[in-house]
């Protein structure tokens, strides 16, 4: 295969030499990395930006950057890395994961694989299907209904405590006779109910929460159980999958967008109790309905082959660090640094979310002295390679998305910044 490639006018970027390292500075562990010449520039005119030499803060991240995204987000530099090694020929095949069948044995093993590594991670027990599948998290805030409910009449229940959940109740208002079970709208989206005293119906066939609303930093550290006892909990956990151990026993089904902890975006991943496949409403587009995908084993039509492939190598990367167990600790410490900072500001950095719930994973915040100021926190930071701090367009004000594949040392960066940007900003 690799005669072939170099006889082909194409395959001058294979042969390009890696780039020099830079000489000092954040990047240099990138120097290991070997990046065609322009993927390097690129790279390197990032990193090389303003203050490795002069910046009083730490270091940047291994890529020079440290990226606060909400989503498309940092993935971790050693599965990148991985990928990156294994891009062109993959596993001695001579063609790249995104080249061949998607039922040949090369991806089979890779999906098997990755299925394996997510039910290893999750304790996902036999009682529950996993599925690869598209469209995004949003497809599923139809999925869910026309899978879970007998017809459009039936009810269920939605507790919305956010733009997230609020998005899936609408969208479930088509296929179900969907109700608020809470609204935490009255209050801005900064806190959740007592468990006990959401206003469930108990008839609902099922109820859905969204576990970490991405835009309001809001998250749930314990799951209401539906008072209907054939109900169902079905939870939108795109922007805290696998940061944390769940019993997804509990859960009829979970469902997550990969592109905040565990993946490129393209899949989304539905883990479905069993017994809940096959009941679908009669009209339900074949794309929507558990069944094909879990009779198929997710290979019912061409599947998101990278994106699951990265899914996998992401997988892999959190059993090696010991699991949901050790990652949660992880992420309790980076988000307890960065709220404590926030909390001892004097009011000068503001969270607004109620302590008990807020997110390991998004962190917003405001200024008291206004928008101006935090326009001026965001650029300041952009320059010393604190990258996509800015809150949603929703919401304004700042967001640090501090997902599994944020080191501690971003976080820490972070602080210091604030820290030192208070006191140049009294
Ligand atoms: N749910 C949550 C919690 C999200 O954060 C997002 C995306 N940011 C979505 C759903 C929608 O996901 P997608 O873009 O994959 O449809």
């Amino acid at each position: 295969m690799a005669a072939a490639a170099t006889s082909s006018p194409h395959s001058m970027l294979l042969h390009r030499p890696s780039p020099a390292a830079p000489k000092a500075g954040p990047a240099a562990a990138v120097s290991s990395i070997r990046l065609p010449a322009r993927a390097a520039k690129i790279s390197c005119a990032a990193v090389a930006a303003p203050s490795a030499a002069t910046s009083p803060f730490a270091a940047a991240g291994e890529r020079g950057v440290y990226n606060f995204a909400a989503g498309p987000a940092t993935l971790p530099l050693a599965v990148l890395q991985k990928a990156q090694a294994e891009l062109v020929d993959y596993r001695g095949s001579g063609m790249s994961i995104m080249e061949m069948s998607h039922r040949g044995k090369e991806f089979d093993a890779a999906i098997k694989k990755a299925e394996a590594d997510l039910r290893a991670l999750l304790a996902v027990p036999d009682t529950h299907e996993v599925l690869f599948l598209q469209g995004g998290a949003s497809t599923q805030f139809s999925a869910v209904p026309l899978n879970l409910c007998a017809s459009p009449a039936a009810p269920a229940d939605f507790l919305v405590s956010g733009s997230w959940s609020d998005k899936a109740f609408k969208e479930a208002k088509k296929f179900s006779a969907a109700s608020l079970a809470w609204s935490g709208k009255d209050g801005k989206y900064t806190s959740l109910p007592p468990l006990t005293s959401i206003s469930q119906n108990p008839d609902a066939a099922f109820l859905h929460i969204c576990s970490n609303e991405t835009i309001h930093g809001v998250e749930f550290k314990d799951y209401p159980e539906p008072t209907n006892k054939n109900g169902l909990l079905v939870a939108d956990m795109s922007s805290n999958f696998c940061s944390k151990p769940v019993d997804v026993s509990k859960f009829g089904v979970i469902y997550a967008g990969a592109q905040k902890n565990v993946g490129p975006s393209g899949v989304t991943i539905a883990i479905v109790r069993k017994d809940l496949v096959g009941k679908a409403q009669p009209n339900t587009p074949v794309m929507l309905d558990y069944k094909i995908h879990a009779d198929n084993a997710s290979l019912y039509n061409t599947p998101p082959c990278f994106a699951i492939y990265i899914c996998g190598l992401v997988f892999e990367d959190l059993l090696a660090q010991g699991g949901l167990a050790e990652v949660e600790k992880k992420n309790q410490h980076k988000a307890g640094i960065l709220y404590d900072a926030i909390d001892a500001s004097g009011g000068y950095f503001v969270c607004p979310v109620e302590k008990s719930v807020r997110s390991l994973m998004n962190v917003p915040f405001t200024m008291a002295k206004g928008a101006d100021l935090e326009k001026q926190f965001i650029a300041e930071a952009a320059k010393e390679n604190m990258l996509q701090l800015k809150g949603h367009r929703s919401v304004g004000g700042v967001r640090a998305s501090i997902y599994n594949a944020m080191p501690l040392s971003g976080v820490e960066k972070l602080v210091a910044f604030m820290k030192d940007f208070q006191a140049r900003n009294p």
